[in-house]
């Protein structure tokens, strides 16, 4: 354990939209017009930060360029330029009615609802749906504890957002009782992952309410617990000095001491999430526990769009003693046009990185899309009797005999997702869906 980072304060404050724009303008010496745009885009896009990555994360003097600030704050060219117009005109004369009724129209506007996710999985017990749980793949289930839902800082790009824009109907919301029943009805089941929003918002005990009953006997068949969280990044405060954070180490090294496997699973999009003082005690904290931490994060356009910041990235995971695990492809739903890189891109961003890490930092896969079919990663650019097409294979399936084949898309450098993908032989169309 490090005596050192109990000194250091948890963030003072989490702030929220206005607030948060607060800090950013009082921050910067940004003209009328930039402030405009980001009050406008703020009334659209929820965000939330807290003082950890105001102070110590985002380069304030490379702002508005700086990645960490890119990540954290809306940015005005996420929307339509006639959208922005429409609501910096409202704003200006005070029209609060039509200023609602534009926000909720650009909202409506995004996609809220990415591939289907939220119907086509929820899954049954007796034929009762179970709400906050998901079972996409044979082995694994996801679990969303009710308590788990928000984030420290909400992401840009996330296509959680809907969830936080505080509409009902969209919010998933899991009990544990319901997960222990589902689990107790599926043996097949080997690995849960807690996830959210950011599960590591929760309380030691909220957090132990869930994981708790899975270390019981009747279980064995659970090898592995994982639970996804931002909070090494941008809260690592919750695993040194917050007041429950010796209670979250006794928790965590229970799970290790039941003979499974604990997983943290860190969302880290920027090398320098990693780079800090109070990051590198978290991890310690948290390997010092027994449980392993893998590192993921999507690729996002203007804020971890070169080799050279991946490779970085897995470079101070594997000295840090962790684990690369995956590279994702932007889904899309949000703001997603705006982040977005071509699948081609994506794979040679890919390719370059994994070229110069050594044998340790090539646990990780991808790039990968999670589409609704399954996870898909993109092998490379290849030519097959002289035609030029895109190799993809599905690392997870919702039908497994299809993970692990190599199947064929034609070539197209301007393709973002997989739907933009059409298969380049016969063979392959099973692969889209396509019979
Ligand atoms: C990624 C994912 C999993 C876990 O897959 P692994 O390859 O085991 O990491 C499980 N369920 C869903 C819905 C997923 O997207
Ligand atoms: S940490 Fe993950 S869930 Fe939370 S806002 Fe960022 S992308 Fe979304």
């Amino acid at each position: 354990m490090t005596m050192t980072s109990r000194q250091h304060a948890a963030p003072s404050f989490r702030a929220l939209g206005q607030r948060a724009l607060g800090e950013l303008l009082g921050r910067t010496s940004f003209r009328q017009e930039q402030r405009d745009a980001a009050q406008a885009v703020a009334a659209v896009l929820p965000f939330r930060v807290n003082s950890y990555v105001l102070d110590e994360l985002i380069d304030w003097a490379a702002v508005p360029e700086d990645p960490i600030f890119r990540l954290t704050f809306p940015q005005p060219d996420m929307l339509p330029a006639a959208d922005l117009g429409r609501i910096i005109h409202h704003m200006r004369r005070d029209a609060s009615e039509q200023l609602q009724a534009e926000v909720q129209a650009i909202r409506r506007r995004l996609n809220q609802h990415p591939a289907g996710q939220i119907p086509r999985t929820t899954p049954r017990l007796d034929g009762v749906p179970i709400p906050g749980l998901q079972h996409k793949y044979h082995q694994t289930i996801l679990f969303f504890p009710r308590n788990g839902q928000t984030c420290h800082a909400y992401c840009t790009y996330c296509f959680r957002w809907p969830q936080f824009t505080g509409e009902p109907d969209l919010k998933i919301a899991g009990e544990p009782d319901h997960l222990v029943d589902y689990l107790r009805a599926h043996p097949e089941v080997t690995d849960v992952l807690i996830t959210g929003g950011d599960p590591m918002v929760m309380s030691a005990g909220n957090l132990a309410r869930c994981i708790e009953p899975l270390l019981a006997p009747e279980f064995s068949h659970l090898t592995s617990i994982r639970i996804g969280t931002k909070a090494i990044g941008y809260w690592p405060h919750r695993f040194t000095s917050a007041p429950d954070a010796d209670e979250l180490s006794r928790l965590f090294e229970r799970v290790t001491a039941s003979g499974r496997h604990l997983a943290v699973m860190a969302h880290i999009s920027h090398p320098r999430e990693l780079s800090t003082i109070h990051a590198r005690d978290a991890i310690t904290r948290i390997r010092n526990t027994g449980a392993v931490i893998r590192t993921q994060a999507p690729l996002i356009r203007t804020v971890n769009d070169t080799p050279g910041i991946w490779s970085q990235m897995w470079q101070s995971t594997v000295r840090l003693g962790g684990v690369p695990y995956y590279m994702f492809i932007e889904r899309d739903t949000g703001p997603y046009e705006y982040f977005q890189v071509p699948l081609t891109r994506a794979w040679e961003i890919f390719r370059d990185a994994y070229a110069s890490v050594s044998g340790l930092a090539r646990t990780v896969r991808g790039p990968s899309m999670s589409a609704t079919l399954g996870k898909v990663c993109i092998d490379g650019v290849a030519e097959i009797g002289g035609q030029r097409v895109l190799v993809l294979h599905y690392i997870q399936g919702r039908n497994p005999s299809w993970v692990g084949h190599p199947f064929f898309a034609n070539y197209d450098p301007t393709a973002a997702w997989l739907t933009d993908l059409k298969p380049a032989d016969t063979l392959s169309k099973r692969f889209f869906g396509e019979s």
